[in-house]
C-alpha cells in the first residue's frame, strides 16, 4: 500500500505519479479547491455567476498544471450509476457534460476527470499492442460500485484492446469510518464479504476500498492502492465531514507533447508497483 509517496500540496495534488506510455495519473487536493459546478455556492447558479466563474477558473488552472489545454480537461455528470461511456472528442464550449460515472478514452488522448468526496475515484490505464494506452476512470460509491461500475469499465478498455490493465484506487471514505445502518449492512455485504467492516466505534459499516479491490483482482487488474481516507484527512473533500463543501478530483491523462510511447514519460517516476 502506498501512503501519499508523491504529495505534492503546492501544485493541489494529493498524489500524483506516472503510468507509463507518457499517461499520468493524480488525485487533487482541496488546496485546488473545489472543482465541482454541482456543490458549493457554484451549485446555486445555472448561468454565470461568479462562483460558477470560480469553479471554471480552478479547472482551467488545473490543466495548466496538468499540461493540457484549456478546456480539454472532461468532467462527466455523475449520477451514482454504472453508465460507462467513450469519449468522443474535445468538449465543444457549451456542450451540457456527458451523464454517467465513468468514461473510457480509447487511444489516451483524451484528459479524463472525475469528481468525489468520500466516494472512491478509481483511474485505470491499460496497454495497447501498438505501444498507446487505453485509459479510463470511474466514480465507485456505494450505488455505483454494486452496480458494477468497475467490472463495466474493465469490459469496456478491453473492447479497445486494453491489455495488462492496472487501476489506481483513489482516496475516498475508510472502512474504519463509514457507518451504516445494521440492515443495510446485512442487505449489501450479504455475498460481499470485502465490502464488510467495523467502525472504530464497533458499529456495521462498509468498506468499499475493499470491495473495489476484490472486483478489480477478480477481473485480473492490478491494483497500486492509495491508503488515504477523506474523513480523516482535511486535505481532501468530504461529503460525510462537510456536506456539500467540495469534489476534489482524480485524473488520468497524458500531457501534451508526451511521447505515448517513452515509457514513464518526463517528469517524476513510476507511480508504484502493482500488486
Ligand atoms: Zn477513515
Amino acid at each position: 500500500m502506498i501512503t501519499r509517496p508523491t504529495g505534492d500540496a503546492d501544485a493541489g495534488f494529493w498524489w500524483q505519479g506516472a503510468a507509463g506510455a507518457g499517461v499520468r495519473v493524480a488525485f487533487t487536493s482541496s488546496a485546488a479547491g473545489n472543482l465541482a459546478l454541482h456543490v458549493g455556492d457554484a451549485a446555486a447558479q445555472d448561468d454565470d455567476g461568479p462562483a460558477r466563474r470560480e469553479v471554471l477558473a480552478r479547472r482551467r488552472a488545473l490543466e495548466r498544471r496538468l499540461g493540457v489545454a484549456a478546456g480539454r480537461l472532461r468532467f462527466l455528470e455523475q449520477i451514482h450509476s454504472a453508465e460507462v461511456r467513450d469519449v468522443d472528442g474535445p468538449e465543444t464550449a457549451d456542450a451540457a457534460a456527458p451523464v454517467g460515472d465513468a468514461w473510457v478514452s480509447p487511444d489516451g488522448s483524451d484528459p479524463l476527470a472525475i469528481m468525489v468526496a468520500d466516494c472512491l475515484p478509481v483511474l485505470l490505464v491499460g496497454a495497447r499492442g501498438d505501444g498507446g494506452a487505453v485509459t479510463g476512470a470511474a466514480h465507485a460509491g456505494r450505488p455505483g460500485l454494486l452496480a458494477g461500475v468497475l467490472e463495466r469499465t474493465v469490459e469496456r478498455m478491453r473492447d479497445h484492446g486494453a491489455e495488462q490493465l492496472r487501476a489506481w484506487i483513489g482516496p475516498g471514505a475508510c472502512g474504519r469510518c463509514y457507518e451504516v445502518p445494521e440492515a443495510m449492512h446485512a442487505e449489501l455485504t450479504a455475498g460481499r464479504p470485502a465490502l464488510s467492516s467495523r467502525t472504530r466505534a464497533g458499529t456495521p459499516g462498509l468498506d468499499l476500498r475493499a470491495e473495489a479491490q476484490a472486483v478489480l483482482a477478480g477481473r485480473d487488474v492490478s491494483t497500486a492502492e492509495l491508503s488515504g481516507c477523506t474523513i480523516e484527512d482535511r486535505t481532501l473533500f468530504s461529503h460525510r465531514r462537510e456536506p456539500g463543501r467540495g469534489r476534489f478530483v482524480g485524473v488520468v491523462w497524458r500531457p501534451e507533447g508526451e511521447d505515448p510511447r517513452s515509457g514513464g514519460g518526463a517528469r517524476g517516476g513510476d507511480a508504484g508497483a502493482p500488486r
